[in-house]
């Protein structure tokens, strides 16, 4: 066990480029092949553009879960990414539950808003794609939410709510439908999501724990 941790430990960044890899020659065959797998409907979207979005599924197959960089203790105190996805992480997986939630992506200017899930279609702003990859996969994760009903809608935010949209910094959030009154809708999704990225990255931790507060605070019952 010890022998094998330290293995793991020694390759991490082997094993990281190797996923990046495996990911980038898959896509590279056939770009549409992971989305015809899912049957989701991508007739109306260009080549270039799935291409970007395979480097966001790429991005979130190639994180880390092996080590842990907080405690044990702190990590199963905290993490609620399995309670709320009921599965333990892993990017692959993940991966399967975002592409199970997606029907069809569309290409559309967004008034306030980078991506919108009607229900049938995800729609996608042209600004979305110049986001980091980070911040286009926890979009990804945020309106796959959305799929899993209605009652996952969001409310509007308070009247003083002083806080920042991180990815539209002139929202005005207060008068916009952009919080949640319940814990598992996707603003608390993309907070597990992120909690995992803490816990599993070594590197960028202030950035990863901003967003992860950013997240948390849309979500009413929390204060
Ligand atoms: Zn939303």
């Amino acid at each position: 066990m010890h022998f094998l941790k330290l293995k793991i430990k020694l390759h991490m960044n082997l094993i990281f480029t190797l996923l990046l890899f495996i990911s980038f020659s898959l896509f590279a065959e056939d770009p549409t092949f992971i989305w015809k797998k899912y049957n989701i409907d991508i007739s109306q979207i260009s080549k270039s553009k799935i291409e970007k979005l395979n480097l966001v599924l790429s991005f979130i197959e190639a994180i880390p879960y092996n080590k842990l960089y907080v405690s044990e203790k702190f990590y199963k105190s905290q993490s609620v990414f399995e309670k709320l996805y009921g599965f333990t992480f892993s990017g692959r997986i993940l991966n399967e539950w975002v592409l199970h939630r997606i029907k069809k992506i569309r290409i559309k200017k967004l008034k306030d808003f980078l991506a919108l899930n009607t229900g049938t279609e995800l729609i996608l702003s042209e600004s979305y794609f110049e986001l980091p990859l980070l911040e286009q996969s926890l979009v990804l994760i945020h309106e796959a939410r959305h799929s899993d009903g209605k009652s996952f809608a969001h409310i509007t935010c308070p009247k003083d709510f002083p806080f920042l949209s991180q990815r539209n910094v002139e929202a005005l959030l207060s008068e916009l439908e952009a919080c949640d009154d319940r814990t598992d809708g996707a603003y608390g999704f993309a907070a597990a999501y992120l909690f995992e990225l803490i816990s599993y990255y070594p590197t960028d931790r202030e950035i990863l724990i901003g967003k992860y507060n950013s997240e948390l605070v849309r979500i009413i019952t929390k204060r």
